[in-house]
């Protein structure tokens, strides 16, 4: 058996021609893509059923080609309804790169240009129509969509239908008077944001049934999501593009004024970037947002008015010069680096000034209401800033993700292996106490108070100064017991009430009390220079002169076609080709993002490029027999850090897990990502038996577990865990997947 097992290689949709074959023939002859990502697959195969369907994928998910593909197995016309003109612009530019014939009808086209592409719908000519909602509601537009045949209508953005949502357009409520005239057409709905009250709306307004509702995962595994301590914020952020040097970047700043210095100073200081925020006039925005969106400046400075309106999907990093105001915030700015799906880094710039500012601002509030929110979304962001676990525990939680990764391998904490966590289990005996005396009605700032001892007329008036609590606390400083009081409620002993921020003891808090159970902890958050360094820069693992070369070609197409550069070969394309160095058609249609069209327009050019390049440097063509999967785990842009190379090779020669856990102070999962980090960069083990050894599974379940593998990929075990029907524990699971991604057959 081997791991080339490809559900969506050619060959099987051969075998027979349902739609899902025929969708999966498309992604890799039209856009070039190896296989569905997950839940693509199933929204796909629902819509193709003709069932409405709700979408919910973050932003980078690869909800376009969730009605895209649609579009095309469909014979009739797809209707798309986006919010942003700049958003259906760069949709109907990429389509149109793929020869997929796709146009829109809004006010910026010329009428002489709106009549042809009106009659080219009329005509049946055009696949996919991009229309904002009042066009759509527009009389004339309705009686040529009646009269057309329309097999599908996306929506996109669907939140916008709803008054829940925080971006509610009335028009969109409206179009049920599109749906009344086209009955027969498909909806499918998608969103990167849905509350369940949001949801719930819009399955109700367009008849999706519960069934057809597919969440995608929160997660975006390829972003490295690190937080510093802002000391010196200009220099760390020099530090950190210096690291990204000639990539694409956004920092967000939280003021105009900010925005406007922080560029300033990069310009002087000789590097490409360029502002972004509500204060520039549009036309300057717009122009900076192209140079942005074309590489022609590699960085924008930016508040978060930077962003809705565009889709580049190579954008490298993100940093967080301010603490942002709230999680769902912070993480739709992170999302939007690494939509391609290549790694992307951002960090976030944390200080306990900014914190005491926004602190300040809250109190400020006139609103109840408004406040307690914002001093909930701050205690949101702060969880996040202040954890010493996995980053994306507090970050996929807010999204109410319940499986959570046990380690990810991919934020500063779980990386950083060796901080030092102190018993901190008397303080916080001491902090639950004092909750418990006065009454589990207070806020952690009154707790503090007693704590040390304050004699605040608060205090005195209920009489707290009386209590065995009051003033046992004064080995810590007042910001250091807030810490701790986040982390007890990070660690679930503590429940904050969200209206009135009071603080109770939950059942675990009694575990502490007791003395049945120890609290560890870090008090004092670390630099995490530290962790920086143990981060290693992305290294490549390609031929990076040729991917200059083959960058500089790819701006020459762009300018002359006037699309961005991404709209001719994504990153990852001109990655895999300074990898593999194909010269002939055949090898470069294997490559991601090379379709027929792509092939037809650029196939020649390209290949000339690289054999010339590979004749000058004695190069030659490597050898890529892996489709699908496997594909683009061997292009990744991470080096294996030395901490990963360490562990796989004492895993080698025999140290356990177990012990390898203990002995570097980590938890298992830590292990288990070290060695899966080793075998999906493709370096192998001497002695792969030795996972076998470990795991211990029958051989048929160890077949069942690699077949299983190739057939859902191996960047999540849960699908995996499901589909063995829990026969196999997660422990053997990450054995298991490093096992298959040594490509061994058992
Ligand atoms: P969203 O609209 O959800 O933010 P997009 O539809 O823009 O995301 O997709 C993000 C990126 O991922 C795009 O560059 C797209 O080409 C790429 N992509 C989507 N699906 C796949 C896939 N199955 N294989 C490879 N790349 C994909
Ligand atoms: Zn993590």
């Amino acid at each position: 058996m081997s791991n080339n097992l490809d559900a969506n290689s050619m060959s099987q949709s051969e075998l027979t021609e349902t739609p899902l074959n025929h969708a999966t023939q498309l992604l890799n002859k039209v856009f070039g893509f190896a296989q569905f990502r997950e839940s693509q697959q199933a929204i796909i195969e629902n819509v193709l059923g003709q069932k409405n369907t709700l979408a919910i994928m973050p932003t980078g998910g690869g909800k376009s080609l969730c009605y895209q593909i649609p579009a095309l197995v469909f014979d009739g016309l797809s209707v798309c309804i986006s919010p942003l003109i700049s958003l259906m612009q760069d949709q109907v530019r990429q389509l149109v790169e793929l020869d997929i014939p796709a146009c829109m009808l809004n006010s910026t086209l010329s009428t002489d240009e709106y009549q042809a592409n009106v009659q080219a719908i009329s005509q049946g000519d055009i696949k996919l129509l991009f229309l904002a909602p009042e066009t759509a509601l527009q009389m004339s537009v309705l009686n040529l969509l009646q009269a057309a045949n329309v097999n599908c209508l996306a929506i996109d953005e669907a939140h916008c239908i709803s008054e829940w949502g925080h971006e509610f357009r009335p028009e969109y409520r409206q179009l049920g008077q599109l749906i009344e005239r086209i009955p027969q057409a498909v909806i499918i709905a998608l969103t990167a944001t849905a509350t369940p009250r949001v949801r719930e709306d819009i399955k109700r307004q367009l008849a999706i049934a519960n069934e057809s509702e597919f969440i995608a995962s929160f997660d975006r595994p390829n972003l490295f999501i690190e937080v510093n301590l802002k000391d010196n914020p200009y220099g760390q952020s020099k530090a950190f593009i210096d690291n990204h040097k000639g990539q694409s970047g956004i920092i967000y700043c939280l003021s105009r004024a900010s925005v406007d210095e922080l560029t300033a100073k990069l310009q002087a200081d000789g590097y490409s970037a360029l502002p972004y925020h509500a204060g520039l006039q549009s036309k300057k925005r717009a122009e900076y947002q192209d140079k942005f969106v074309r590489d022609d400046v590699d960085i924008i400075v930016a508040t978060i008015a930077f962003g809705m309106g565009i889709n580049k999907p190579d954008v490298r990093y993100v940093i967080h010069y301010d603490l942002p105001k709230n999680i769902e915030g912070y993480y739709q700015q992170i999302g939007r680096a690494g939509r391609d799906g290549l790694d992307a880094d951002c960090l976030l710039l944390f200080s306990y000034g900014d914190t005491g500012k926004s602190r300040y601002f809250i109190d400020q509030m006139v609103n109840e209401q408004e406040k307690r929110l914002a001093s909930m979304h701050l205690n949101q962001m702060l969880a996040l800033a202040e954890t010493e676990d996995c980053r994306r525990i507090p970050l996929l939680s807010y999204f109410g993700e319940p499986h959570v990764p046990q380690s990810c391998v991919k934020c500063d904490n779980c990386l950083n292996e060796n901080q030092e966590k102190s018993d901190l289990t008397v303080p916080a005996q001491k902090f639950l106490s004092c909750v418990h005396r006065t009454g589990q009605r207070f806020g952690a700032g009154y707790v503090v108070d007693v704590l040390r001892g304050s004699n605040a007329e608060k205090v005195l008036q209920n009489q707290h100064n009386l209590l065995s609590t009051y003033n046992i606390g004064n080995e810590f400083s007042k910001k250091q017991w807030m810490t701790l009081s986040r982390q007890l409620i990070q660690k679930g002993l503590l429940q904050q009430d969200e209206q009135f921020g009071g603080l109770k003891l939950t059942a675990k808090a009694g575990d502490v009390l007791k003395g049945s159970a120890p609290f560890y902890a870090l008090l004092q958050q670390q630099s995490t220079a530290a962790s920086k360094s143990s981060h290693s820069p992305a290294t490549i693992d390609f031929n990076s002169d040729l991917f200059a070369i083959l960058k500089t070609q790819r701006k020459h197409l762009a300018d002359q076609a006037g699309v961005p550069p991404y709209a001719i070969f994504p990153d990852k394309s001109l990655q895999e080709m300074a990898h593999y160095l194909p010269q002939s058609s055949m090898s470069l249609l294997k490559i991601h993002g090379v379709g027929q069209a792509k092939f037809t327009k650029y196939g020649e050019q390209f290949i000339k490029m690289i054999a010339d390049f590979c004749v000058l440097n004695s190069l030659a063509e490597v050898t890529n027999n892996a489709s699908g999967a496997s594909t683009s785990t061997k292009t990744s842009t991470i080096a294996l850090s030395a901490k990963s190379k360490e562990i796989a090779s004492l895993f080698d020669q025999g140290y356990s897990v177990l012990a390898l856990a203990q002995q570097n102070k980590v938890k298992h999962n830590t292990v288990y990502g070290h060695l899966h980090k080793f075998a999906s960069l493709g370096y192998k083990f001497e002695h792969p038996e030795r996972l076998i050894e470990a795991m211990n599974l029958a051989p048929e379940l160890l077949n069942k577990g690699l077949t299983t593998f190739a057939e859902l990929g191996t960047e999540r075990l849960k699908p995996v865990f499901d589909a063995l029907n829990e026969q196999v524990s997660y422990e053997q699971l990450h054995l298991l997947r490093v096992f298959y991604l040594q490509g061994l057959s058992a």
